[in-house]
């Protein structure tokens, strides 16, 4: 029985980490999206929003799980019996702080490895940070995000300030 994290931020979900849950649950038994609450990291959405939205986008997918953790990667993969992490790779910004990060964790936890998928060309360039800023102007957003994470960025962004209007 292989189990794997897929941790994050999914401030909010989009394509390209849809596509890292489909290649790597097609790899393992099961895959934990692992949901971060990090308060210090101020996300737009809350931890609750950003469970919901990841369970509505993954629900026709099997052996695939949204569970909210805090505090330490290593810590929540051990409790969950989880062998391997996975995580995204885009362009080469990603690596030093992945590498960092995959290190740490392997000191942590021996028994818990890290996989790196390198990401589909075609969202190579996608990030929540870009999402969230086309969202900010009211730009067309489909070719980024699911319709119902669509939804819920613009519900956020016209609960906010001025220069969202
Ligand atoms: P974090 O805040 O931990 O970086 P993110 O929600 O931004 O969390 O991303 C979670 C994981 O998904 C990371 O491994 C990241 O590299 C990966 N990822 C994000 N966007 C893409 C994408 N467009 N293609 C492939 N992987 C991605």
């Amino acid at each position: 029985m292989l189990r794997a994290i897929y941790p994050g931020s999914f401030d909010p979900v989009t394509y390209g980490h849809i596509d890292i849950i489909k290649r790597s649950s097609k790899i393992v038994n099961e895959l934990i999206v692992g949901v971060l609450c990090n308060k210090a990291k101020m996300p737009l959405f809350s931890v609750e929003e950003r469970v919901k939205m990841l369970k509505e986008v993954t629900k026709d997918l099997e052996h695939v799980r949204i569970v909210p953790f805090h505090g330490l990667l290593a810590e929540f993969a051990a409790d969950m019996e989880a062998r391997l992490i996975i995580r995204g790779l885009r362009a080469i910004t990603d690596f030093e702080y992945e590498l960092q990060m995959s290190q740490t964790n392997h000191k942590l936890e021996p028994n818990v490895e890290t996989m790196f998928l390198t990401t589909s060309i075609e969202y190579s360039y996608l990030s929540s940070t870009t999402v969230k800023e086309i969202a900010a102007f009211g730009g067309e957003l489909s070719q980024f995000v699911p319709e119902a994470v669509a939804v819920e960025l613009m519900k956020k962004m016209s609960t906010k300030g001025e220069c969202n209007k």
